[in-house]
């Protein structure tokens, strides 16, 4: 027997999220089927605001209801860092510590070969602009995870970065091997700021 249409839909729908096969997707549709309707339209709309109302910061790659963003717009931080992130919510856990004052900047993903995704693949052209075009910026810390990858890209920054001046430093891996960095815990995250091993 087929289901109805509406409910094989929203199956189809769960099915693109990543992680979720095709049993979790039939049970989350029937879950959001049993929903008080309030619910769901609440559902429904953070999801189309989360869209329509986000972008990337021009700048430095952040999730952003303004471009450019409140951290790159924030004269008060130092203007003479910036730590490079693999993603938004690596970014958001760093800035939880509230121990890191500079700038960011975010990869969006990381070099790996394996999965054909090369430096053109991330956002690094617009950190080397940003870096000819702003002359403030003395030191980069490298902050990608300290997996395979992770080590793959910030060798290939250091190597990228170090001839143009810049210094290119590598968040201190107090954070374990594998180990991702919004998973982090804050005492951790700290320590591998203020602990940066000079590349
Ligand atoms: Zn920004």
């Amino acid at each position: 027997m087929q289901y109805p249409e509406p409910i094989a839909k929203l199956i189809d729908s769960y099915t693109k999220l990543p992680g979720i096969g095709i049993k979790t997707a039939t049970r989350l549709a029937f879950y959001t089927v049993n929903m008080a309707e309030e619910d769901v339209t609440h559902f429904a709309q953070s999801l189309i605001s989360a869209k329509r109302d986000l972008k990337f910061c021009s700048i430095c790659g952040n999730l952003t209801e303004e471009d450019p963003c409140a951290i790159c717009t924030d004269d008060t931080r130092n203007q003479g860092t910036v730590l490079v992130v693999e993603e938004v919510k690596d970014l958001m856990a760093l800035e939880n510590t509230n121990e890191y004052h500079g700038l960011y900047h975010v990869l969006h993903g990381v070099l790996s070969p394996l999965a054909g995704q090369g430096p053109d693949d991330i956002n690094i052209e617009s950190l080397v602009t940003r870096l000819q075009k702003n002359e403030k910026i003395e030191e980069v810390i490298v902050g990608t995870n300290a997996n395979a990858e992770g080590e793959a890209t910030a060798m290939y920054l250091s190597r990228l970065l170090k001839p143009a001046g810049i210094r290119v430093s590598r968040l201190a891996t107090g954070l374990s091997v594998g180990s991702d960095i919004d998973y982090a815990d804050e005492i951790t995250l700290i320590k591998s700021v203020e602990g940066r091993t000079q590349m």
